[in-house]
């Protein structure tokens, strides 16, 4: 069953205390799409401008994504940089250039309209609202956000969260948002505001799943050789909606499996810049990685 991603497609520029690297493909919707797209057919909604490297929109074909939803506009794409600092957890935006995002307007092929699982990835929420006021009862939505929404457009987020069946977020956007510093806390107070489940991701201490009274905490995988985390949140959230698309359904199991995928698929994303990394990737590595998981977990009580 296909995913319908919605949100940024960019070229980034991101400089670690050893790299720089400018003009990446990135972008919330370009990362998710094709993390997703390991799991399940994915139809694409987001806009470039005419400067898009066409090498890029070979990449998301070589990956099966669906381009019917992708806008090319006249202008310049939309451009975001960003530093991290050593412990690679620390990130400062440098700069970010909307361009051709400025006059962007997600409007759905109609046979986008009945994709049975939706994943808002990180654009303004008004532009998520205008996204399911046009999708014909889907069975799962999944949204992602981040800080600058949670400052500049509360209301609008807060008034899409009864609209969507699961919220993403990491752990300082849930404190954020909900004013507890406890996760556990948080997670409560993000399923109040509407969702069924929440997701709290701790980047490399793993991810918290909240349904209600209920929560599962998944472990990240240990990486010796982190290079660029930049897109990791996407690259989750993305294997995690291709998880439950596959399954055909949302239930707190398949939600349970969908996280590891997510920090499975995250985990393959930090070991190199941009997409590289992702791209190369087979089945047999997520299935590798999967079972490290399981091995890494399991104890004998006593
Ligand atoms: P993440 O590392 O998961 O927070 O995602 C990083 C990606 O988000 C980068 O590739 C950026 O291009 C993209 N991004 C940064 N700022 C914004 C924004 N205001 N709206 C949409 N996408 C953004």
């Amino acid at each position: 069953m296909s995913v319908l991603i919605v949100g940024s497609i960019a070229l980034d520029t991101v400089q670690t205390p050893v790299e720089t690297h400018p003009d990446l493909l990135g972008g919330s919707a370009s990362y998710a799409s094709v993390a997703a797209s390991f799991f399940a057919p994915v139809k694409l909604v987001g806009v470039v401008g005419t400067d898009f490297p066409k090498k890029f929109i070979r990449l998301f074909k070589r990956r099966g994504i669906d381009l019917a939803g992708l806008q090319i506009a006249e202008g310049r794409t939309f451009r975001w940089s960003g530093v991290y600092e050593w412990d690679f957890n620390t990130r400062r935006t440098l700069s970010t250039e909307l361009n051709v995002f400025e006059k962007f307007t997600p409007t759905l092929p109609r046979d986008y309209r009945d994709a049975p699982f939706v994943m808002l990835a990180n654009i303004h929420p008004n532009l998520q609202h205008h996204v399911l006021d046009q999708v014909r009862r889907p069975k799962f939505i999944l949204c992602d956000t981040m800080d600058l929404w949670i400052n500049t457009a509360k209301a609008e987020l807060l008034a899409l969260l009864p609209r969507v069946d699961a919220l993403c977020l990491n752990d300082s956007e849930a404190r954020h948002l909900t004013g507890e510093t406890s996760l556990i806390k948080a997670g409560r107070a993000l399923l109040a505001l509407g969702p069924r489940y929440a997701i709290i991701k701790k980047g490399e201490h793993g991810a918290l799943l909240f349904c209600d009274d209920d929560f599962f905490s998944a472990p990240a995988y240990p990486l010796e050789d982190i290079h660029d985390p930049t897109g990791a949140g996407d690259c989750f959230a993305g294997a995690l909606i291709g998880t439950v698309a596959r399954a055909g359904r949302a239930t707190p199991a398949v939600l349970r499996r969908a996280v590891i995928n997510g920090s499975v698929v995250a985990s393959f994303d930090v070991e190199s810049f941009s997409l590289n990394r992702l791209i190369q990737l087979k089945p047999r590595d997520i299935a590798r990685r999967q079972a490290e998981f399981v091995r890494l977990s399991r104890f004998q009580p006593g």
